[in-house]
């Protein structure tokens, strides 16, 4: 089965088993926005819990705030994001299908990078061994010449990106004769700027004062709050503050599931520095990030560093996470250091000093910002595309398995009596009202047990509790392992812990407790 499938495959599972559904799907739908179902909710919160724990709890120097998503309407002129947070869309006049100008030619660009990488492919095949990558490159007539293309297309491209010279973005599209995937036609509209807030009227009476915009970021309520929490938290440079919660993007293309929404959340830190100690800070928190994604035991070849060559001009490095979706290696979270530009910025408009006094060196200052924002339901997207198998068993059998990481799966235990009869169900609810406290707890005794364990490999249950005569009679129950199908008897008086090594969070969290500080 290809990645494609696959993909369609886990969207149509993610609904079947109450995960993630359209919203007001009885309407048919609105496009690109999703409601959470009663098992995605429960992943949903284990992600965030993972998040802010790592980040607020093992931290003493970060402390979190839960700002309002509507913020006065100055915010977003100081941020940039009322003049400058547009996307250039361009419409194909037969398929009347709308894009974004930038994507058609970054695809376009990739295109002509993995016909490169074809060639290099084809030819250490040929050559085995004594392959010299760096000399192929550098001399193969067919690579030279798609090389150069490719850098004097890029350079165009970013020069008309950065000048925004959308003009230069559709000669661009015209000249490469990059067509509509959907009408195969070149036939396109002039490029427009499109801003990507949301906006909406505020009180009774609608005038243009009036107008305030659905944040389309959570960042700007942490800087807004910086001398709030700075002062009454007693903070001392570096610190950070850290937020989640919902932003808005009225994206032009929303495609891809959850992985660009035009209502999502977003899980940002800002943490604030000495001028100058920003890019040792950068360091610190690109290793730290990708240590965070790791702990959860999705293998490494899953993860890659994006370091940004073209920069915004406020920011003096910019790295992603990029993460190996079905779709290929994309944006999963963001590390950036923005210098001092939102403090200033919020400082120029709001006319407040936004300083830091540092008392050990008697000044002031507007401290450096390095920021971490991820998406939490791109990494919900992360989990699921990773954890999502169809796997064949030694039987002959199928199982659809989601190999969701023990600590942030949804059901962590599920409670199975043997039968229907003998005492066994009644047992097995005591032991429902013993674990349900510390645990999501399940209670299922339809069907045969076979299938009762493949519906919870289904949902990523990682155990599931057995109870049988044994259990009657010796107080000991069997757990099964969702992973490797494998066994164990546990004694009642042991279960609770043994449940508790396996997928509660405080021992992962205990592992990346080692990693702080370590680098700085
Ligand atoms: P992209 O290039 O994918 O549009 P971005 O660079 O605009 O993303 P940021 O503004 O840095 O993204 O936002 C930080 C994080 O928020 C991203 O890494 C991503 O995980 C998430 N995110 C951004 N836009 C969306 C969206 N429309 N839907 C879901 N998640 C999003």
């Amino acid at each position: 089965m290809n990645q494609e499938e696959l993909f369609k495959n886990l969207i149509s599972h993610c609904k079947e088993y109450g995960f993630i559904f359209p919203s007001s799907e009885i309407y048919d739908g609105l496009a690109a926005v999703y409601d959470y179902g009663q098992l995605g909710v429960l992943l949903k919160n284990n992600i965030r819990d993972y998040w802010w724990r790592s980040m607020v709890q093992l931290h003493e120097n970060i402390v979190g705030i839960d700002a309002a998503i509507f913020m006065h309407p100055t915010v977003w002129k100081a941020s940039g994001h009322v003049d400058a947070f547009n996307d250039p869309l361009i419409d194909n006049k037969d398929s009347k299908k709308r894009y974004r100008a930038d994507q058609l030619i970054e695809e376009h660009l990739q295109k002509i990078q993995d016909k490169i990488d074809k060639e290099i492919d084809k030819a250490a095949k040929r050559f085995g061994e004594t392959f010299n990558r760096q000399l192929f490159i550098e001399t193969n007539a067919r690579v030279v010449e798609y090389k150069q293309k490719l850098n004097s297309l890029h350079a165009r491209y970013n020069k008309a990106m950065n000048e925004n010279n959308l003009a230069e973005l559709k000669a661009i599209i015209e000249e490469e004769k990059i067509v509509c995937p959907i009408s195969g036609t070149c036939n396109w509209t002039d490029v427009r700027q499109f801003n990507l807030m949301f906006s909406t009227q505020i009180g009774s009476v609608s005038n243009e004062s009036d107008t305030i915009y659905l944040r389309p970021e959570t960042a700007q309520g942490i800087f807004v709050n910086f001398l709030n929490v700075y002062k009454t938290g007693r903070m001392k440079v570096p610190f950070g503050i850290a937020q989640t919660g919902k932003a808005f993007r009225n994206e032009i293309v929303a495609r891809q599931f959850i992985f660009r929404m035009r209502e999502f959340e977003q899980m940002e830190m800002q943490f604030f520095v000495k001028p100058g100690d920003e890019l040792q800070w950068f360091d610190y928190w690109k290793k730290i990030r990708l240590e965070w994604h790791k702990a959860l035991g999705i293998p490494d070849e899953y993860y890659r560093y994006h370091d940004h060559e073209k920069l915004a001009h406020y920011a003096n490095a910019a790295t992603d996470i990029e993460f190996r979706f079905p779709f290929g290696f994309k944006e999963l979270e963001g590390i950036h250091s923005r210098t001092d530009f939102d403090l200033s910025a919020h400082q120029q408009y709001s006319g407040k000093k936004l300083q830091y006094f540092d008392a050990e060196n008697n000044e002031s200052y507007v401290p450096y910002v390095i920021e971490t924002s991820i998406g939490l339901d791109r990494m919900f997207l992360a989990v699921l595309s990773y954890a999502y198998n169809e796997e064949k068993l030694n039987d002959g059998t199928q199982r659809i398995v989601l190999r969701i990481p023990y600590i942030l799966a949804p059901i962590k235990v599920a409670i199975l009596p043997l039968v229907k009869r003998d005492g066994m169900p009644e047992k097995a609810s005591e032991i429902m009202k013993m674990l349900q406290p510390y645990f999501y707890c399940q209670y299922d005794e339809k069907d045969t047990i076979g299938r009762r364990y493949r519906r919870q490999d289904a949902i990523g249950t990682p155990l599931c509790v057995t109870i049988d005569q044994v259990t009657l009679e010796q107080d000991i129950v069997t757990v099964r392992h969702r992973d490797t199908m494998k066994q164990d008897n546990v004694h009642l008086s042991e279960l609770k812990n043994y449940i508790y090594q396996m997928v509660a969070i405080e021992p992962t969290l205990e592992k990346l407790n080692q990693y702080a500080g370590i680098f700085a």
